[in-house]
């Protein structure tokens, strides 16, 4: 490149990054809102040791939201914490008390799971076509048809199509001024809905492991996404235990995982193994 440009455009020099790297023009600040010039890697906590911030200091009117988002980003495998319900103690209360009510926290487990879900769908989506999963089927026995429109289309939607419209419409409502109009509280028949955004979602990762198990292997071992939602829905009850239908994990041997159809067998056996690891 000629030096003029290059005068403009400081050009990378090879230098190793910890040497060229400038300190961030503002001080880090993982507990509070994001000043501009800070660094991705300043932005956030992602320590898994770390403490976990209390969440009285989490301010905002999002502050639920917030501290469930700092909790995923500080360890996503660490899933008892991040489904248990920050807790403290009144002034003249030995016993400590929930800070959040019961509904709005499964409320907005239930968004951050559809915002985590799209890294799922996403893979997917390269696996799962027409061609290859015609129809939406969860478990061998039920075939599901999709609830996202007005009339049922013709032909139905396809598994992919379905796992993309249920992820869409789940978001959809869940952001719904109409049935969730506030963030402090949630009414009695809008937490029915939340039963059945559950459910839907429930079923997209239920058709991953039972048609694209080595993605779903690989998958979960990244992102504990399929525990945490196990987890939260036997402690909420938001789906009955018959309706779940994916193994527990620490009872996938390591025969019962088909890897043979992945092609890239090496990271598969990685999967496999860390799996079984963070299970046991
Ligand atoms: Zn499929
Ligand atoms: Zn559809």
């Amino acid at each position: 490149m000629s030096g003029g440009r290059a005068a403009f455009f400081k050009l990378p020099t090879g230098a190793p990054p910890s040497r060229s790297r400038t300190p961030s023009p503002v001080r880090p600040d993982r507990r509070g809102r994001l000043r501009k010039g800070t660094r991705l890697a300043d932005a956030y906590e992602t320590d898994p040791f770390s403490s976990i911030r209390p969440f009285e200091s989490f301010t905002s009117s999002f502050a639920v939201q917030e501290y469930i988002t700092a909790l995923v980003r500080r360890d996503t495998h660490d899933v008892d914490s991040i489904i248990t319900i920050p807790t403290g103690f009144d002034d003249d209360d030995d016993a400590p008390v929930e800070l959040v009510d019961e509904d709005v926290w499964v409320m907005e487990h239930l968004r951050r799971i559809t915002l985590d879900q799209h890294i799922w769908v996403a893979a997917l989506t390269g696996a799962c076509t027409r061609s290859t999963c015609p129809s939406m089927t969860a478990d061998p026995d039920w075939l599901h048809v999709c609830a996202a429109h007005y009339a049922p289309p013709d032909p139905p939607c396809c598994a992919i199509d379905y796992i993309t419209h249920a992820s869409d419409g789940a978001q959809e409502l869940l952001c719904s001024s109409k049935y969730f109009p506030s963030r402090m509280s949630v009414s009695e028949g809008s937490r029915r809905l939340l039963d059945a955004v559950a459910r839907r979602l429930y079923r997209s990762f239920a058709h991953a492991f039972f048609h694209h198990q080595p993605l779903f292997v690989q998958l979960e071992a990244e992102t504990s996404l399929v525990r945490r939602f196990t987890e939260l829905s036997r402690r909420f009850k938001l789906m009955d235990e018959a309706s779940m239908v994916i193994p527990e994990f620490g009872e996938l041997e390591e025969e019962d995982i088909d890897l043979e159809d992945e092609g890239d067998e090496e990271q598969g056996e990685r999967s496999e193994i860390r799996l079984v690891g963070e299970n046991e």
